[in-house]
């Protein structure tokens, strides 16, 4: 089996990428199995980011590497909370202070469209001049308040118009069949079976 690094310490992540690209033939390692600490998130575009986080870990390693970037994109706070998703309520990073300030942010707004947002990067090498790059987009809303206890981050308040459930409402599986992530993932897995 081909090995490959993931730059991210997330277990979910882990699990999830594994079990889709084991029937390509590659074994998915945590980076922190060759004690590779996280790298900085320092740009302003997740595609950037993604891309700093796979080459770290490939240059640190010497193998192949896979890296994500996802985030919450909201057009009536012009794009925010963005690549700072995970911080947007400032340290120690909250999920619950995050989602009090997005739902804050838009008590007056009519418009609560939003959507999630997942860049997959895959190197074969640090100096690969030709990264294999996979994007998924999530379209919802922000609900009037938070609901459900599934899922993570921002999902309480993520709704799901056609279901009218929250992400945190839905089954691993449903959210994983619409999601960002899911889509992203897929789309790598066409790009490495297909060549797209
Ligand atoms: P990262 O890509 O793991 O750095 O995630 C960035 C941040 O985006 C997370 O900490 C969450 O706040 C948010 N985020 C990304 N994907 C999701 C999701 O599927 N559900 C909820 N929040 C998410």
């Amino acid at each position: 089996m081909n090995k490959l690094v993931l730059a991210s310490g997330n277990a979910g992540k882990l699990r999830e990428f594994a079990q889709l690209l084991a029937p390509l033939d590659f074994e998915v390692l945590p980076q922190s199995a060759f004690s590779v600490p996280e790298a900085e998130e320092p740009h302003p575009t997740f595609v950037e980011n993604a891309l700093a986080k796979a080459r770290h870990a490939a240059r640190l390693t010497g193998l192949p590497a896979l890296a994500d970037d996802s985030g919450l994109v909201v057009p009536a706070l012009d794009g925010a909370p963005g690549v700072h998703s995970a911080r947007y309520a400032g340290e120690p990073k909250s999920d619950l202070r995050n989602n009090e300030k997005i739902l804050a942010a838009l008590a007056h707004s009519a418009d609560r469209r939003a959507h999630y947002v997942a860049v997959l990067v895959l190197l074969r090498s640090a100096e690969d001049p030709q990264p294999l790059i996979a994007h998924g987009e999530w379209w919802g809303e922000i609900a009037l308040q938070a609901r459900g206890e599934g899922g993570f981050g921002y999902d309480p308040i993520f709704l799901v118009p056609d279901l009218g459930k929250t992400a945190a409402e839905l089954s691993a599986e449903e959210k994983n069949r619409r999601s960002h992530r899911g889509q992203a993932l897929r789309q790598l897995v066409e790009q490495l079976q297909y060549g797209a």
